[in-house]
């Protein structure tokens, strides 16, 4: 069955799914969702024997239905090898009753490695496919952790070029330290004063540009997108969930058909919606719980029905997840309207201009699966410090604001069903904050605090990590968030 993709705000014509990946995101400003979500068609007890990287083909062929088998191989074979430090890609960890999820085992030691590794392979197989001339410029807006799994993704990759955005004081000193020691000509790293969303809107701002686009066109350029917008983001993200499920029943924790949740720390709601998708296309889900950091928007919106931005950005221990838009709820939206793109537009246009919208009793029964939760500051250097000292494990803030609405919601609900919380950073990414929360923190070089935190968590600093020492900063540029447009003619040449 071929699966094609359609826009949340309009009935547009639908486009097959390595237009929608060179696209990113659709003329009219909303976003790209399949037609229909196809069934697995591999039995979870066929899934439970393969590796990830072939879990990885029977989910994504399904979903990516104009690639071929080859094509889909060999950008799956590229982006899941040794860049990751464990041959398995995606090891489980049980500690305190839930299986932690480790996303963080790729290049950049956070979860974007996981779809940000191969969505360059199925970006550029895209423009072999539709005949694509021009050089593809990746505009990115990062709340830490997406720029630097783009930036490794495109650095050096023929035909691209890359641009990121990011907070300049709304990120943890390693992840800038990442981004700003990015090699590779095709890269371009600029801080903006101004937060995650206004990154985010003005990146969506230059990319709807009609002048700005036909500028680029006459220069031989086109604009897409490596935020979780693009739909070739979204897909490999459904990979994990259907192989999570399949090593729970491969090690006997579930038998087959029996339904889990998964508890997943969210900020612009893209790894959530993929366990959605995931749900659709067969892998029994119990509850989504959706864990905030103190920019609770999303706990509010399950709570009440209105989403409402219009509140104080915080920056958090999670920065993450610092986020008063979540882009990728707008297809959610779009799926419990019932598909109405006009319906989905309206809302959108409300939160555009008030900063407010309000879904429907009818679209709120379909919400049942979600489970909203969040943690403050406190209960998040709390759930770190709780974690370690009953089992010596170690997580990151964004993790422990996971483990934290976990604990919640089994305290308060009694649900014992399986739970796999999402891990999605490397402890070393947010040191910082983790040794503070373990009350161990010293005011010591970044590097130095590695190797404290290495021998307190007995596990190795990771690669990421070391390659940062004595690396060269190469990008130094700031500017105001009215200024982005003029930072990306620069360095393009328009
Ligand atoms: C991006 C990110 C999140 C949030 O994921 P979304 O898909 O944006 O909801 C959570 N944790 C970490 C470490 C991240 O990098």
């Amino acid at each position: 069955m071929e699966i094609l993709y359609r826009s949340t705000r309009s009935d547009a014509a639908p486009i097959k799914a390595s237009q929608a990946i060179l696209q990113g995101l659709s003329e009219d400003g909303g976003l790209f969702v399949p037609t229909s979500v196809p069934k697995l068609d591999r039995s979870f007890a066929e899934l439970a024997r393969m590796s990830y990287q072939e879990v990885a083909y029977e989910v994504m062929k399904l979903m990516l239905t104009d690639y071929t088998e080859e094509e889909l191989r060999d950008c799956i074979a590229r982006a899941y090898d040794s860049k990751f430090d464990t041959e398995e890609i995606v090891p489980f960890a049980e500690a305190d009753g839930a299986y932690y999820m480790e996303l963080f085992h790729g290049p950049t030691i956070a979860f974007k490695d996981m779809a940000l590794s191969i969505l360059p392979h199925l970006m550029i197989t895209a423009a072999r496919k539709n005949h694509e001339e021009k050089e593809i410029v990746i505009l990115t807006a990062t709340s830490g952790d997406t720029g630097k799994a783009a930036l490794a993704g495109f650095a050096g990759v023929e035909g691209t070029k890359i641009i990121v955005f990011y907070p300049k004081n709304g990120v943890s000193p390693i992840q800038e330290r990442q981004m700003v020691t990015q090699q590779g000509d095709n890269t371009c790293v600029i801080g903006i004063h101004g937060n995650f969303d206004d990154a985010q809107t003005g990146v969506k701002k230059i990319f709807t540009d009609s002048a700005m686009k036909e500028e680029m066109a006459k220069k031989g350029y086109q604009f897409s997108s490596a935020n979780s917008i693009n739909i070739g983001r979204l897909v490999p993200q459904i990979v994990y969930y259907c192989y999570a499920y399949s090593r729970l029943l491969k090690e006997e924790r579930i038998a087959d058909g029996d339904a889990v949740n998964f508890v997943v720390p969210t900020g612009n709601f893209g790894n959530i919606l993929a366990a959605y998708y995931a749900g659709l296309m067969g892998v029994p889900v119990h509850r989504l719980i959706c864990a905030s950091n103190s920019n609770k928007v999303l706990y509010d919106f399950f709570q009440t029905g209105e989403y409402d931005r219009n509140r104080e950005f915080m920056l958090t221990s999670s920065p993450s997840m610092d986020i008063l838009i979540s882009s990728n709820l707008e297809r959610l939206i779009y799926h419990i309207a019932g598909d109405d793109a006009a319906k989905d537009a309206a809302l959108m246009k409300d939160l555009s201009e008030k900063g407010v919208y309000e879904i429907t009793p009818q679209m709120r029964e379909k919400l049942g699966l979600f489970v909203g939760g969040y943690a403050t500051e406190e209960e998040t250097a709390q759930a770190i410090r709780e974690l370690y000292e009953d089992t010596g494990y170690v997580i990151d803030p964004h993790t422990a604001v996971a483990r934290h609405v976990y604990e919640t919601y089994r305290k308060d609900t009694k649900d014992e069903t399986v739970s796999v919380i999402a891990s999605t950073a490397s402890p070393f990414k947010f040191e910082g904050s983790v040794m503070k929360a373990l009350g161990k923190y010293e005011e010591i070089p970044d590097l130095d605090l590695a190797d404290r935190l290495s021998a307190i968590a007995d596990v190795a600093v990771p690669e990421a990590v070391e390659s940062l020492r004595g690396a060269q900063v190469r990008h130094t540029t700031v500017c105001g968030k009215d200024e982005m447009e003029a930072q990306v003619r620069r360095f393009l040449g328009l």
